[in-house]
């Protein structure tokens, strides 16, 4: 859980590209980015990268992806969000 300021409280979150944190939190308009989503026995840990941090880190990954043994080097740089912010940011929900 995330605690959000602008949604009060706690809320469920997301990882996301800290460029793409960046402009979430300052309501500027998003880069291109693509999701990635980690699948480990029915949990879904969707992660939402820029193309620009994706190309940075040889991010070659795109949709729904086995749970890697290790988690990547990149993904430790990943920013948490709440939900609702990165909906708002990029305009639609999402499930999962
Ligand atoms: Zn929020």
């Amino acid at each position: 859980m995330i605690k959000c300021d602008k949604h009060g409280g706690y809320q469920m979150g997301y990882h996301v590209s800290p460029d793409l944190a960046g402009s979430i939190h300052a309501g500027r308009q998003i880069p291109p980015f693509r999701e990635v989503t980690y699948c480990y026995e029915g949990l879904r840990d969707v992660n939402f990268l820029t193309e620009s941090f994706a190309a940075e880190h040889e991010v070659t990954e795109v949709g729904d992806v086995r749970l890697p043994v290790d988690y990547p080097d990149w993904y430790v740089k990943l920013i948490p969000i709440c939900e609702k912010c990165v909906e708002q940011a990029i305009g639609r929900s999402i499930d999962d």
